[in-house]
C-alpha cells in the first residue's frame, strides 16, 4: 500500500491518496480534480472517505462523485453540515442532492474495492468527525493532529465527546497517523498526544 499526501486549496487540508494494486481510495476532498489526476496516475478511483464535512474537507466531493465515478462515504450527521454553508464554515458551497453519499453510523468495517477500511465515530471537533484505519494506517481528519487535537468550538464541537473519542482512539492500534492538517505521526507520538490532551480536556 501506498499513500500520497496532497495539500488541498483551502486552509492546507490534506488529502490522501491510497493506493495498491492498480486502486486507489481518496481521503478527504479538499484537493481538485486536476491535483488528484496529477498524483493518480493510471490507477483507479474506488471511492472517497470524508473525515467530516467541513468545507477545507468537503469541498470537492461532487467533482470526484463525477470525475472520477465514485461514491463518497460520509457520516450520517454530515448531511445536515454539508447541506448548510454556515455549518460548514463556506461562502456558499451546501450538498442539495445526496444520491452519491453513502452514509456511516456508529463504528464498523467495509470492503471498498480491495481495501478493508475500518470506521470509528469521533465527535467532538464535529458531530461528524470519522476515523479511518486503512491496513496500519489511521486516518484522523481534525480529531488528531501531530501536535494537538482539533478545535472544540465550532458549531456541534463537544467537549466530552471529544474526550470519549480521545479515549477510543487511545485504545486503536496504528502505526502511523495521518492528520488533516500538518504532518504525520507515530502511533507512540499519539498516544502521548492523547493523554497531555485527555489531562486538558478533563479539567
Ligand atoms: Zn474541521
Amino acid at each position: 500500500m501506498k499513500i500520497q499526501q496532497i495539500i488541498g486549496d483551502f486552509l492546507d487540508a490534506n488529502v490522501f491518496l491510497v493506493e495498491k494494486d492498480g486502486q486507489a481510495l481518496i481521503v478527504d476532498s479538499g484537493a481538485s480534480v486536476d491535483k488528484i489526476k496529477e498524483a493518480l496516475g493510471d490507477k483507479k478511483i474506488v471511492g472517497a472517505l470524508l473525515t467530516h464535512a467541513h468545507y477545507d474537507h468537503a469541498c470537492h466531493c461532487l467533482d470526484y462523485a463525477k470525475d472520477f465515478g465514485c461514491k463518497i462515504y460520509v457520516s450520517e450527521h454530515g448531511k445536515e453540515i454539508l447541506q448548510d454553508h454556515e455549518k460548514n464554515y463556506s461562502e456558499d458551497f451546501e450538498v442539495k442532492n445526496f444520491s452519491v453519499f453513502q452514509f456511516l453510523k456508529g463504528d464498523g468495517a467495509m470492503r471498498i474495492g480491495d481495501f478493508e477500511v475500518q470506521y470509528f465515530a469521533t465527535p467532538g471537533h464535529s458531530p461528524c468527525a470519522i476515523c479511518y484505519k486503512i491496513g496500519d494506517d489511521l486516518f484522523a481528519g481534525d480529531t488528531l493532529f501531530s501536535n494537538s487535537i482539533g478545535r472544540t468550538d465550532l458549531y456541534k464541537s463537544d467537549k466530552k465527546e471529544m474526550i470519549a473519542s480521545l479515549e477510543k482512539l487511545d485504545k486503536i492500534e496504528f502505526k502511523t497517523c495521518h492528520s488533516g492538517h500538518g504532518e504525520d505521526s507515530t502511533f507512540d507520538r499519539q498516544k502521548r498526544n492523547i493523554k497531555v490532551f485527555l489531562r486538558f480536556l478533563q479539567r
